[in-house]
């Protein structure tokens, strides 16, 4: 998971979504009012379809899921799901980019938030920064949480599940490749090669593995963190102003 920029949606689908809100409001029964209205032929037309274009676009890699940063998404997430908040429906800012592994396999209808100060305890990577609660082992791809709300954000998105982290810690390879050819093209001044390395940074599905060995690499201990697969090339492109400037992501 990364940091994502929320980007504005159209204003005609912004109006739509205003019209179905209310319509949810003034109901009796709001669940179903608003489950209804989620299923109709206007509102997938008119709002649905550039609400999913517009979180294609702030996604990570080719419209990679915002929950797991791997897989391809294709589905409108309610982050506060309907049951539990019908009004918030048919709100932009509740909608994620999901794939269907952290959607409908694992995620679902959940949605704890703490006892004492009512914050959801599932990271919103639109509104909070998963760094802070999320850390990457990058020996071994498994995320570990740093806070509860991220011990309970790697368990609600299954982040840990399956081939999930061997897939992490093979993208790290693929990244350190990419990495010093970017390196090796911007010593020998070739701009092809440095912009083709760029583009398989930049477009590669595992933006949650790279962003993680930018961050991690200039921490106080990154020769632990990166140790066995490093030979300390790695950590000096990491570490790089060039790097660390154009490449890291933020809300
Ligand atoms: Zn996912």
């Amino acid at each position: 998971m990364i940091p994502i920029r929320r980007l504005d949606l159209p204003a005609a689908a912004e109006s739509k979504l205003a019209v179905l809100t209310a319509e949810v409001e003034k109901s009796g029964q709001r669940i179903r009012t608003a489950k209804l209205a989620w299923k109709r032929e206007t509102f997938r037309r008119d709002a649905y379809a550039p609400a999913l274009a517009k979180l294609k676009e702030m996604a990570p890699g080719h419209e990679c899921c915002m929950y797991c940063g791997q897989d391809l998404a294709d589905h409108v997430d309610h982050y506060v799901p309907i049951n539990f908040d019908p009004l918030r429906a048919f709100l932009w800012l509740n909608y994620l980019l999901a794939c269907s592994t952290c959607n409908s396999r694992f995620k679902k209808e959940l949605h704890d938030v703490d006892d004492v100060t009512g914050v959801p305890l599932l990271v919103n990577p639109t509104v909070d920064d998963p760094f802070a609660h999320l850390h990457l082992v990058l020996t071994t791809g498994e995320y570990c949480g740093l806070t509860r709300r991220g011990d309970y954000t790697i368990a609600t998105c299954g982040l840990n599940a399956g081939k999930r982290p061997a897939a992490r810690r093979h993208a790290l390879d693929v990244m350190s490749l990419a990495l010093d050819k970017w390196w090796k093209a911007k010593e020998d001044g070739a701009p092809e090669g440095i912009s083709n390395a760029l583009s398989v940074i930049r477009d590669q599905p595992f933006a949650g593995v790279f962003q993680a060995m930018l961050r991690q690499a200039v921490t106080g201990q990154a020769d632990l963190l990166f140790a066995g697969i490093d030979d300390g090339r790695l950590l000096h492109i990491l570490r790089s102003p060039g790097v660390q400037n154009e490449l890291k992501a933020s809300t």
